[in-house]
């Protein structure tokens, strides 16, 4: 198989081409036909000579992502892609538009890091896939890539890129890091790195790794539970990094890098939605930099429970806020086109 172009190393590039005797700064016209212009083809690098995109062509993959289907939410602001990958794998990307009144549009782009993922949380449709593959670094950017250029299409760009697809991450460490430096890369995207919040279902050597990072990307937390018999069985990793070593692992990442820390918590009838457990959340983040996010449950096939009401939501929000938390409600995204991590490559639909 052809290497895939968006694996490439700009210094890889680079390498290539000076082998071929070609001069170096054909190397930055191909970095920003790939990363400014989004082209796909190598037909598109009008810049190049026709000899060299040909090389170009016979040396490198330009998109392993094939799109098969696009499922866009009625208000048309989510809109879901399934992608099929080269050995025949299937992905989710996510776009979701935020209109502003007085203020620009806000575009996020939530990409996956593996097919299914290993961690098996309950109620998580990708877990419930068990593990498949790890993305490389350039799957994970093609996703970002993507939807760049269809907003492009209509003039605007995103704001965001979420990484809360399918997959664990820190289960990916490498590639996803090198996907974040590759698009934060100013010859490139220039991403800024303030624009990136990688969720981990709370591994925490990830975690230790992450706040030594030269890019200081936002983290997000899967907690979902104050208590490690309940968290253990939601999220089974809990078994391997219970909650205190998670928040250990969060307060070294803030006094590194001086940043919050996002804790999400999926709201599940009668589970995790007590006004008790809202206080114990309150007393457990005491003292640290931290934004509760709460997300009503997305039902899943495999999944009992089911999400809480909208009353039980708010008055769960109200307790923490009583207690000084920085939270929020999350708003329910795209239910009807099964927008939930991992939803629709699980073939749940
Ligand atoms: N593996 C990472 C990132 C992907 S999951 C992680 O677990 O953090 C992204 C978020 O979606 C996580 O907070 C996860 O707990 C949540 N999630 C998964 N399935 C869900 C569901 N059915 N309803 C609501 N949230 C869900
Ligand atoms: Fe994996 Fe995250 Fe789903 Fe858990 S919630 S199974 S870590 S994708």
């Amino acid at each position: 198989m052809k290497a895939f172009i968006y694996d490439q190393s700009y210094e890889a590039i680079l390498n290539t081409l000076t082998a071929w005797g070609e001069p170096s700064y054909r190397a930055d016209q191909i970095w920003k036909g790939l990363y400014e212009r989004f082209w796909s083809t190598p037909e598109q690098f009008t810049t190049l000579s026709k000899e060299l995109r040909k090389k170009l062509g016979d040396e490198y993959a330009f998109s392993h992502l094939r799109e098969e289907r696009v499922l866009r939410a009625k208000d048309g602001l989510t809109v879901k892609i399934l992608f099929r990958l080269p050995d025949g794998k299937a992905i989710e990307t996510v776009l979701m538009h935020y209109p502003f009144r007085n203020r620009q549009d806000r575009h996020t782009v939530c990409i996956s890091t593996q097919v299914g993922c290993a961690m098996g949380c309950t109620f998580c449709a990708t877990g419930q896939m068990g593990f498949q593959r790890h993305l490389s670094s350039g799957e994970i950017i093609e996703q970002v890539i993507y939807c760049a250029r269809q907003l492009a299409e209509s003039g605007q760009s995103f704001t965001n890129v979420v990484v809360m697809g399918m997959g664990e991450p820190f289960h990916n460490y490498e590639a996803t890091l090198e996907a974040i430096r590759r698009l934060n890369d100013p010859k490139g995207m220039e991403m800024g790195a303030r624009r990136f919040t990688v969720s981990t279902v709370g591994v925490v050597p990830g975690i230790r790794h992450f706040a030594q990072e030269e890019i200081q990307a936002n983290l997000a937390i899967s907690l979902h539970a104050v208590d490690d018999e309940l968290r253990s069985s939601m999220l089974p990793i809990n078994k391997k990094y219970p909650i205190r070593e998670v928040l250990n692992a969060c307060r070294q990442y803030t006094e590194k890098t001086s940043r919050r820390v996002t804790f999400e918590w999926a709201l599940v009838k009668d589970v995790n939605d007590t006004p008790q457990q809202a206080q114990q959340l309150a007393h457990l983040l005491r003292g640290m930099l931290a934004h509760v996010n709460l997300i009503p449950l997305n039902p899943t096939e495999k999944f009992a429970g089911e999400a809480s009401s909208e009353e039980r939501a708010k008055a769960f929000l109200a307790i923490l806020e009583e207690n000084g938390l920085s939270c929020s409600i999350r708003l329910r995204r795209g239910i009807e086109i099964q927008a939930g991590c991992g939803q629709l490559a699980s073939g749940s639909w």
